[in-house]
């Protein structure tokens, strides 16, 4: 069910879903299927049937919010979900992409973002933890879930080219010594430049290279796993 699980503090709890909690995205496969898997997840959380969050997930720089108590909830299009109170349960789903959860030490906001290429460039870490922030989270911890890492990830010489102008941490090349890009490297270097302790990333976290997790590379269409963070 969990690939990890951990926290930082009694009451704050952060995870990554395996492959053995199924598919989670409703945009895959059958929904009834991925809707059964949440409400296993969320039992498994500890949390109440249908409360916990998803964004509609667009690789965009939007960041959005969950109100408390929010009955009539709709997933907004967005690459960032945050709970300003904590009091809402958060979950961003990834097969290669980067998921990242946040979680401030001092008060109550907590955060989930959803991390690819083209949110590495457009900043959707920094503009979330901008968004706790704005919210008083002053000591921000982040763990950053499984995805392809840059051993596996190969992409053309100036795609590289271009996401290490921005973020040079994500310059790697392949075991074959072709171009490839470190995603897990960019985003541990953005939360560090805003300031944000990174907890340590569960070994073999690889998604193309771990068969219990979800990977798009390696298998369209199996799945997505989730990055959770909630509080009891
Ligand atoms: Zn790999």
């Amino acid at each position: 069910m969990f690939f990890w699980q951990g926290g930082v503090q009694p009451g704050l709890h952060a995870a990554f879903t395996d492959s053995a909690a199924g598919n989670l995205a409703l945009n895959l496969g059958r929904p009834s299927t991925a809707a059964g898997n949440r409400a296993r997840v969320e039992t498994a959380m500890g949390v109440a049937p249908g409360s916990l969050r998803f964004m509609t997930q667009v690789h965009s720089s939007t960041v959005a919010e969950v109100p408390a108590g929010s009955g009539n909830w709709s997933p907004p299009e967005a690459d960032a979900l945050l709970s300003p109170d904590g009091s809402q349960a958060l979950a961003v789903l990834v097969a290669d992409c980067v998921p990242v959860v946040l979680a401030d030490r001092s008060g109550p906001a907590t955060g989930v973002v959803h991390a690819g290429r083209r949110g590495v460039l457009t900043g959707i870490v920094p503009n979330a933890v901008a968004g706790l922030r704005a919210h008083g989270a002053r000591e921000l911890t982040a763990w950053i879930g499984p995805s392809v890492c840059g051993r596996c990830y190969e992409v053309p010489a100036n795609m590289r080219d271009e996401v290490a102008a921005a973020v040079p941490a994500s310059y790697a090349q392949t075991l074959h010594g072709t171009p490839a890009l470190d995603l897990p490297a960019a985003v541990r270097q953005q939360l560090l430049d805003a300031g944000v302790d990174v907890a340590a990333v569960p070994a073999g976290s690889c998604t193309l290279e771990n068969p219990r997790l979800f990977s798009h590379r390696r298998e369209p269409g199996a799945g997505r796993l989730a990055g959770l963070v909630w509080r009891t």
